[in-house]
C-alpha cells in the first residue's frame, strides 16, 4: 500500500513481527514494516514520533550527492564556509580561504565525513571545555564528566548525576548560541526537567534565550555530516 503523509511518499507493509519498522527508500519516500493488526493511526503516529530522524537521513543523502559535486556549505563558528576534498595521504582538514579544506587518503564520503566529525568534535570540545570553566565560577554550578558525543537528535543532555554531554557539531553554531546550550544544560544540574522554574533560571542569565532556540532550530539544516 502506497499513500501520501505531508510531503511524504509512504509504503506500507503488514507482515507477520513484533514492532513498527521504518526505512528511507529514496528521497521523501519512506517504507514502514507494520505488524499485521496494526492501525492507521498508530502507523501515523509512529511516523510523527520518527520525523526527525526522517529528515535526517534525507539530509544525509543531500550530503553524499552534494559533496560529490563539491558544493557543499558547512557552518563553523557561526560562519558559513565551501567545503573541498582534496585527495592527500596526510589526512587532516583546515581552513583557507573561506573553504574547509578535507585531506582525505580518497574521497571516501564515509571516511570525509568521519574526519569532518573529528574536527567538529576537537573544535567544539575545545570551546566549550574553556566557557564551562567560565560559567562555573560565575553560575557556581559545577558539573560532573563533560563528553562531546556523536548525536543527531539533540544538542546537550544532563545526566541525573550531573555528566554533560555535548553535540560534537556544535561548533556549527555561533559562540553566543554554543553559550546558551552550555548555560542550558548547566541550569538542568539545578532542575533536571523543562519546568516553569528551570525556564525562569535560564531567562535570568540569559533573557534573549527564545532567539537563541531559534538560531539553533536553524542550524538544523546545516547538520548534515
Ligand atoms: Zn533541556
Amino acid at each position: 500500500m502506497i499513500l501520501k503523509y505531508k510531503d511524504l511518499k509512504v509504503s506500507i507493509f503488514f507482515r507477520n513481527r513484533k514492532t513498527l519498522k521504518l526505512e528511507i527508500v529514496d528521497k521523501n519516500h519512506i517504507r514502514v514494516t507494520a505488524p499485521e493488526k496494526t492501525s492507521m493511526n498508530h502507523i501515523f503516529k509512529f511516523i510523527d514520533k520518527n520525523e526527525k530522524w526522517i529528515y535526517e537521513k534525507f539530509l544525509l543523502k543531500r550530503y553524499i550527492k552534494s559533496i560529490s559535486q563539491e558544493n557543499t556549505k558547512l557552518l563553523f563558528f557561526g560562519e558559513e564556509f565551501s567545503v573541498k576534498i582534496i585527495t592527500n595521504e596526510k589526512e587532516r582538514v583546515y581552513i583557507k580561504d573561506k573553504t574547509i579544506i578535507v585531506n582525505g587518503k580518497d574521497k571516501n564520503q564515509e571516511r570525509i565525513k568521519f574526519l569532518l566529525k573529528e574536527w567538529y568534535r576537537y573544535h567544539t570540545k575545545r570551546y566549550v571545555e574553556t566557557r564551562i570553566n567560565d560559567f562555573s565560577h560565575k553560575l557556581k554550578l559545577f558539573p560532573g564528566h563533560i563528553r562531546i558525543k556523536d548525536v543527531k537528535t539533540r544538542w546537550g543532555s544532563c545526566s541525573s548525576k550531573g555528566n554533560l554531554n555535548f553535540n560534537l557539531r556544535l561548533a556549527m553554531a555561533p559562540r553566543r548560541v554554543i553559550d546558551y546550550v552550555i548555560i542550558h544544560e548547566m541550569c538542568h544540574l539545578v532542575h533536571l526537567n523543562h519546568s516553569k522554574e528551570f525556564w525562569s533560571l535560564v531567562g535570568k542569565i540569559l533573557p534573549d534565550y527564545k532567539e537563541y532556540e531559534k538560531q539553533l532550530k536553524e542550524i538544523e539544516t546545516y547538520m548534515i555530516i
